[in-house]
């Protein structure tokens, strides 16, 4: 069976108290160990969030992962963060290629691919995010784009990477916006990556969870996650909301 895993990305929102009374209110002690369940805070906040979980009674089980890393190893890249320095701080998963990096920072394919091997090379699980455009969509090219961005990936870490990885399909135009892809649309993508993996390998296409992202939601979440080939969530603004995280992860 395949992992079933929820990751919060927190994006550049919170304070040290907002952070603080959010972790007290997520409680993962009812659900399944075998789930797996993560947070990404800011860099900034990383060290603290990390602190406060191994305290917690109720959330020990829940990892923290970092919003980006530096694709190189160490030197003058200034405002970066290593992959390295990541673990050393107990960070064990790393988003990469999310579309706001792609659409704002400019990251393109073979950076992102370049990041996952960065990531991997430090032991963090990266988290590959894949997504077309509201565009690309209405153009029919959802697939070719989806593809293109995995196995730009493919090409640099093979696939004993890919084994390393867990893939997020996120329509970008899902993000944010209070739209989400329908079950059958999310799924029709999921079949689509699934399949390229499989041509890969079929081991592969049996182990890698495939996580939908796209204004993830308490209301919708156990339909999205009822479907064949998707294996949890990529959640950001219901990740901000105890209640509605801790709702999510039980959909899982
Ligand atoms: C995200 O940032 O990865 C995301 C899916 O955001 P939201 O759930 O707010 O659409």
């Amino acid at each position: 069976m395949r992992r079933r895993v929820v990751i919060g990305n927190w994006k550049m929102h919170g304070s040290r108290e907002s952070i603080s009374e959010l972790l007290a209110g997520i409680d993962s002690s009812c659900l399944d160990p075998a789930i797996e369940i993560a947070v990404c805070p800011t860099s900034l906040h990383i060290a603290e969030v990390v602190e406060q979980l191994s305290k917690s009674s109720n959330n020990s089980g829940i990892a923290v992962g970092a919003q980006n890393v530096c694709d190189a190893e160490s030197g003058a890249f200034t405002g970066e963060v290593a992959a390295q320095m990541l673990a050393e701080y107990g960070v064990r998963y790393a988003l990469v290629g999310h579309s706001e990096r792609r659409e704002l920072y400019g990251e393109s394919d073979q950076l992102v691919a370049v990041k996952a091997a960065a990531a991997i090379g430090a032991g963090l699980t990266p988290v590959v995010c894949l997504g077309e455009t509201l565009v690309q969509r209405q153009e029919g090219k959802t697939e070719f784009v989806v593809l293109r961005q995995l196995d730009a990936v493919v090409q640099k870490i093979g696939i004993e990477g890919i084994e390393k990885c867990i893939v997020a399909y996120e329509p970008v135009w899902a993000i944010g916006t209070g739209e989400t892809a329908t079950p059958a649309q999310a799924q029709e993508v999921h079949a689509a990556l699934r399949v390229r993996l499989h041509q890969l390998d079929a081991g592969l296409a049996q182990t890698t969870p495939i996580l939908y992202g796209g204004s993830v939601k308490a209301s919708n979440a156990a339909e999205l996650f009822a479907q064949p080939d998707i294996d949890g969530g990529l959640v950001g603004g219901a990740s901000l909301k105890a209640e509605e995280f801790n709702a999510i992860c039980a959909s899982a």
